[in-house]
C-alpha cells in the first residue's frame, strides 16, 4: 500500500505562520511580545541543539527569549534560585528548564519548583494531573506536537486501537493519556508497551496507530505493523556516521525504509514530530501570554 509522509516540517511551517499571525495581532493590541526563557545547564550537544533550536524558533514567530546558560556544576540551590527569578519576573510568560540535567541535580525538584502557570513543558505534576483529569494545561509539547499531527491528516482516531512503545513522563505516558481521552483527536483504545512487556510485536501488530518512543534505532520492524497503519516514531539516536558533516546521523525508532510501503501514513525522522515539539511549546507559550494577561 501507498504510504504518505506525516512531514512534520511543513507543517510546523504552516503553523508557525499562525502562530506568527496571532502574535501580530497580540502585540497590535498594545501587548508586549510572548517571552519564552530557556535554561541550558552544561554542554550536552543534542541538549544544546533542541534549545538553539527553540531559540531560533522564538524569533520566527514574533517572540522574545532568553536562554540562560550555567556550567554543569552549578548547584541545585543556585538552579532553583534561577527558577524563582524566573517565576517571579512579570516580563516571562514561560519557561522550560532543558532535560537531562546533571546527575547531582534532581530534576523532579527542579520541575516542581517551575509555577505551573509558566511550565510551558508541561512537565510540573499540576499540568500532568490536569492532562489526566481531562482539564485544560500545557501539555508536553512532544506528545501535544503529535495531536496536531494526527489531526492534521484528517484521519478518523475514534475507536482505533493505538500502541504506545514507552512510558517515559515526557512523551510516552502523556501520549497514552490524550489518545484515549474524549476528543477528536482521541478515542482511541490504548495499549502502552514498555520494557517490561512481553511480546511486543504482537502488541504492535493489532495497532492502527503504533506511536514508537523509545531511543533504540530501528527497533520497530515491518513484520510489527499492521497493513494500512498510522506509524509515528519519536526517537531521536545520534548514530556515528562518518560521512555526515557532523560524524553522526540521526536516527528513529522505526525502521522506515521497511516499514513504510505497510503504512498509510509515516513520519520521517528528521523532519517528522522533532518540529511539531518546537511549534508545541511555542503555541504553549503564547497561551500563557495570553493568560498572564488575565491573572495582570
Ligand atoms: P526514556 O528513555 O525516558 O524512555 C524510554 C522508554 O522506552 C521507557 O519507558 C522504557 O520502558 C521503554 N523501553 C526501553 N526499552 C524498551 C524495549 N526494548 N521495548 C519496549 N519499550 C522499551 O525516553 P524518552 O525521553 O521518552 O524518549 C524516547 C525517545 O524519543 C528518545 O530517542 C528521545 O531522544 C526521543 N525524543 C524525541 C523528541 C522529539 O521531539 N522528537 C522529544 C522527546 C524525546
Amino acid at each position: 500500500m501507498g504510504h504518505q509522509i506525516l512531514d512534520g516540517k511543513a507543517l510546523s511551517r504552516n503553523i508557525k505562520d499562525e502562530i506568527a499571525a496571532e502574535v501580530a495581532e497580540w502585540v497590535g493590541q498594545g501587548h508586549r511580545p510572548p517571552h519564552l526563557a530557556a535554561v541550558l545547564v552544561g554542554q550536552d550537544g543534542a541538549s544544546r541543539t533542541y534549545v538553539d533550536h527553540k531559540v531560533k524558533s522564538c524569533a520566527q514567530v514574533g517572540f522574545d527569549s532568553t536562554l540562560i546558560e550555567r556550567e554543569a556544576d552549578i548547584t541545585q540551590d543556585a538552579l532553583l534560585d534561577i527558577v524563582a527569578s524566573l517565576n517571579e519576573n512579570p516580563e516571562i510568560d514561560g519557561f522550560i528548564v532543558q532535560l537531562p540535567l546533571p546527575d547531582h541535580i534532581d530534576d523532579q525538584a527542579v520541575i516542581e519548583a517551575i509555577s505551573p502557570r509558566k511550565d510551558v513543558d508541561g512537565f510540573h505534576p499540576s499540568n500532568m494531573g490536569n492532562l489526566a483529569l481531562g482539564l485544560p494545561g500545557f501539555v508536553p509539547a512532544t506528545p501535544a506536537g503529535i495531536m496536531t499531527m494526527l489531526e492534521r491528516t484528517g484521519v478518523e482516531t475514534q475507536g482505533k486501537h493505538a500502541v504506545v512503545i514507552g512510558r517515559s513522563s515526557i512523551v510516552g505516558t502523556p501520549m497514552s493519556l490524550l489518545l484515549s481521552r474524549s476528543d477528536k483527536p482521541g478515542n482511541c483504545t490504548v495499549t502502552l508497551c514498555h520494557s517490561r512487556t512481553q511480546d511486543l510485536a504482537a502488541h504492535c501488530r493489532r495497532a492502527d496507530i503504533l506511536v514508537a518512543a523509545v531511543g533504540r534505532p530501528g527497533m520497530v520492524t515491518a513484520d510489527m505493523v499492521k497493513e494500512g497503519a498510522i506509524v509515528i516514531d519519536v526517537g531521536i539516536t545520534r548514530v556515528a556516521d562518518d560521512t555526515a558533516k557532523r560524524g553522526f546521523r540521526l536516527k528513529g525508532d522505526v525502521d522506515f525504509t521497511a516499514v513504510a510501503d505497510k503504512c498509510s501514513w509515516i513520519t520521517p525522522v528528521p523532519g517528522g514530530v522533532g518540529p511539531m515539539t518546537i511549534v508545541s511549546l511555542l503555541r504553549n507559550t503564547l497561551t500563557a501570554a495570553q493568560r498572564s494577561e488575565e491573572f495582570a
